[in-house]
């Protein structure tokens, strides 16, 4: 019988250096409520439990993939963002904290009382469409995605939080009428295809069609304002997620494109993350 304690103590000692101490134990213990079906405090109480044989293994063989640098999000299958805990799979690329500034930048350009029409390009799992769609229950939400892996993924979210957001299979807009909608909002991938960064131990675990961008890593941001410019009505907002030194390229787009109001937002880090603007007419 091996206790809870020694488990993770083991592992603690063992993991590759580099990484904090607080977040080695915050995942440990993550991984050890999710096999256990505990919740914190019940680990906290009863952390010298001996496991038996099963438990045990399974336990260590998440640690096992965790150090190997597997996302801890998909190792439980689940994450928050935007404070709702969301589920995830491979098929998607796991929502991150700085994306919460599209939200909330987003969130400014929707007035509670309206059935304003919005648009998220990518949804992936459909974090942005379902924190905007918590926050504005009024609004019109359409989370459009080429993968069925993800929209399954998606929906399964939206009816955990019953939200009514929509999810349909698209080449981004290209099924939608022009003029059609009051905001499209996008978390695009964009990462240069050459950067060694998605060689990265986490990075590789994701879906490289959700973060490789092209050779310049805008091509889908220039999809994305493009077609922006297409279904967004006269004086509609697009805001988009973008690389921290992408920012210039991202508003010189946005002006090639026709808008105006060009801005760029800055994330909790100071980085460049979010550029958006208003279309004329
Ligand atoms: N922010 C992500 C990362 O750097 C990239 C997400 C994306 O390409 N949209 O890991």
């Amino acid at each position: 019988m091996r206790r809870l304690r020694t488990i993770l103590a083991d592992a603690c000692a063992r993991w590759p250096a580099g990484v904090e101490h607080d977040r080695v134990q915050r995942d440990l213990w993550q991984l050890a409520c999710h096999v256990l079906k505990w919740p914190l405090e019940r680990l906290f109480a009863e952390g010298d439990a001996p496991l038996d044989g099963d438990t045990a293994v399974r336990l260590e063989a998440l640690i096992g993939r965790r150090m190997a640098g597997e996302p801890l999000a998909y190792l439980t299958g689940e994450t928050e963002f935007w404070s709702l805990p969301l589920w995830v799979s491979p098929a998607v690329l796991v929502p991150r904290p700085e994306t919460e500034i599209l939200v909330e930048r987003a969130l400014a350009h929707i007035p509670a009382e309206n059935a304003v029409r919005i648009l998220d390009l990518g949804t992936g799992s459909g974090a942005i469409a379902l924190a905007l769609q918590h926050e504005r229950p009024k609004a019109r939400i359409i989370g459009v995605d080429r993968s069925e892996a993800a929209l399954a993924v998606a929906r399964r979210n939206g009816e955990r939080h019953q939200l009514p957001a929509a999810f349909i299979q698209g080449q981004w807009a290209t099924a939608l009428s022009a003029c059609s909608m009051d905001l499209v909002v996008s978390n695009p991938p964009y990462i240069e295809s050459a950067d060694p960064a998605l060689a990265d131990r986490g990075l590789r675990c994701e879906p490289r069609a959700a973060l490789d961008g092209g050779p310049d890593g805008l091509r889908d941001l220039r999809a994305v304002i493009s077609a922006a410019a297409r279904v967004l009505r006269g004086g509609g907002r697009v805001l988009a997620e973008h690389g921290n030194r992408q920012g210039a390229a991202v508003r010189a787009l946005l002006a090639d494109a026709g808008f105006d109001d060009i801005v760029t937002y800055q994330d909790y880090a100071g980085w460049d993350r979010v550029s958006g603007g208003r279309r004329s007419g």
